[in-house]
């Protein structure tokens, strides 16, 4: 039930669409046209990535799995990892305004989605981990937009956040301008665990805002596991799909 305050303060105050700005009549952030142009990941996806792709059901060979080429390649760290939304146009004018332009208030929106979207397997997981940034870049930016989207994942699946065990080890450039390659090797060593017996044989949600390759979720998975957690799960908001 609604309080009297939040009545009166949505009267006064209409919640609008965080892209459009057009008043809506819930509390999801989003108007039906945006919903749409924001293209959500469905399925087929690939079970162990989560990267959509083209999969079909009606063939007589059909696997149990479908499991993409990068994947049957060299399968990623992580156990499993979901996305919210596809990297657009769209979401882009959510994700650019929450990361670097102080739109904090956008976390409990894109909280609530990836909660929802990773809900079915919460049953497994006993920590979430939100990716660290480097303290150089806390500053700048003032908050860890990961930590914030998992502070609200973490009210809504009620699975507590572990802070300070997965850490920067050392200032590393922003991935934004490198390629693949340079991306995989930039991310190698640039995290270390605090206190491992935090998660020994514990089951983890990495957080973060958007996967682009996969390089850095990996590397997070890679090292929590050798520190002896158990599976690692991923829940990004958006996904960049080329
Ligand atoms: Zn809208
Ligand atoms: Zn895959």
């Amino acid at each position: 039930m609604k309080s009297l305050l939040s009545k009166i303060v949505n009267f006064i105050f209409p919640p609008q669409c965080i892209i459009c700005k057009s008043i809506i009549d819930n509390e999801d952030g989003l108007c039906p046209v945006c919903i749409n142009d924001i293209n959500f990941i469905t399925d087929p996806k690939c079970e162990y990535c989560g990267y959509p792709f083209e999969f079909k059901t009606d063939n007589k060979f059909s696997v149990k799995l479908s499991i993409c080429a990068k994947c049957l390649n060299n399968k990623a760290k992580f156990d499993r990892a979901l996305s919210v939304v596809h990297y657009n146009d769209a979401s882009k004018k959510i994700i650019l305004p929450f990361k670097h332009a102080d739109k904090t208030n956008y976390a409990k929106i894109m909280g609530n989605m990836m909660a929802n979207t990773i809900a079915p397997f919460v049953a497994k997981m006993d920590f979430i981990i939100p990716v660290p940034i480097h303290i150089k870049r806390m500053i700048k930016r003032k908050y860890n937009q990961s930590a914030l989207l998992a502070s609200h994942i973490s009210k809504r699946l009620d699975i507590p956040v572990l802070y300070n065990v997965l850490v920067r080890s050392h200032f590393k450039h922003s991935q934004g301008k490198l390629s693949f390659d340079d991306r995989k090797a930039n991310v190698l060593n640039a995290f270390d665990i605090k206190n491992p017996y935090k998660i020994k044989g514990k089951n983890i949600l990495l957080v973060d805002d958007v996967m682009t390759t996969g390089a850095t979720l990996n590397e997070c998975a890679r090292i929590l596991k050798n520190f002896g957690a158990r599976r690692v799960y991923v829940i990004t908001f958006a996904r960049v799909v080329r």
